[in-house]
């Protein structure tokens, strides 16, 4: 069982997702300042900190370089500060991930299990990551759809890769931009268009008639589960 350490001082999104996570498996504890994270963190040894970056004791992103200066224990921060900068400046600070307020408990814990896979290693990273019919796995750098191989490009790979283990959430064109093509501040949104277009070829369906990948017009793109 995997151990997680809340750190949220509002009361409500506390409560709501200890017992969401503790349903999805895990061991929450949970943490509403800086300080009192900070201790538990220490004593509690935990596998894993969300980390909320309004903090009342301490913003949230001065407790992150606290912690990594003691321990590289992964962290997913959540913020509802919508802003690359901020997002960029959390990342650079250390954070594994991040979510943008308001997100749901399972999106969390598909960050979470995410971040868990990249940090433990091979054996996990062979474990494929499924959406319907579609099966990537990481290690192998292998995907396929409805059991047969797609042919994909490393940078179609890693597009598809980064949606399927964000199943269902909307990921912006800057999100994209910065971690899948690691230049937060170049490329353009073209650049991203012309990679879903391809993918769609090769997943066997149209922007007209999407099956797996859902543009969200001004929003960005995400990935679906077409038989639900
Ligand atoms: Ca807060």
């Amino acid at each position: 069982m995997v151990q997680l350490l809340l750190v949220e001082d509002d009361a409500s999104v506390r409560t709501t997702l200890t017992r969401a996570l503790s349903e999805h498996g895990h061991a929450v504890s949970s943490a509403p300042t800086a300080a009192e994270g900070l201790r538990q963190v220490v004593e509690g040894r935990p596998d894993l900190v969300v980390l909320d970056l309004g903090l009342p004791d301490l913003d949230g992103s001065q407790m992150l370089r606290m912690l990594r200066a003691v321990t590289s224990i992964p962290v997913i921060v959540t913020t509802a500060r919508d802003s690359e900068r901020e997002m960029v400046r959390v990342l650079d600070a250390g954070a594994d991930d991040y979510v943008v307020k308001p997100f749901s408990a399972s999106q969390l814990n598909a960050r979470i299990r995410a971040v868990l896979r990249r940090g433990h290693g091979e054996n996990s990273e062979e474990e494929p990551v499924r959406v319907g019919g579609l099966r990537m796995n990481l290690k192998a750098r292998e995907a396929c759809l409805d059991g047969r191989t797609l042919e994909l490009s490393p940078r179609e790979f890693d597009l598809l890769y980064y949606l399927t283990v964000r199943v269902g959430q909307v990921i912006s064109k800057r999100e994209l931009l910065a971690e899948v093509w690691h230049t937060p501040f170049g490329g353009t949104d073209k650049t991203i268009d012309v990679h879903i277009a391809w993918l769609r070829r090769k997943l066997g369906e149209t922007a007209t008639a999407p099956r797996y990948l859902r543009s969200i017009r001004g929003s960005g793109v995400k990935i679906v589960d077409p038989s639900r």
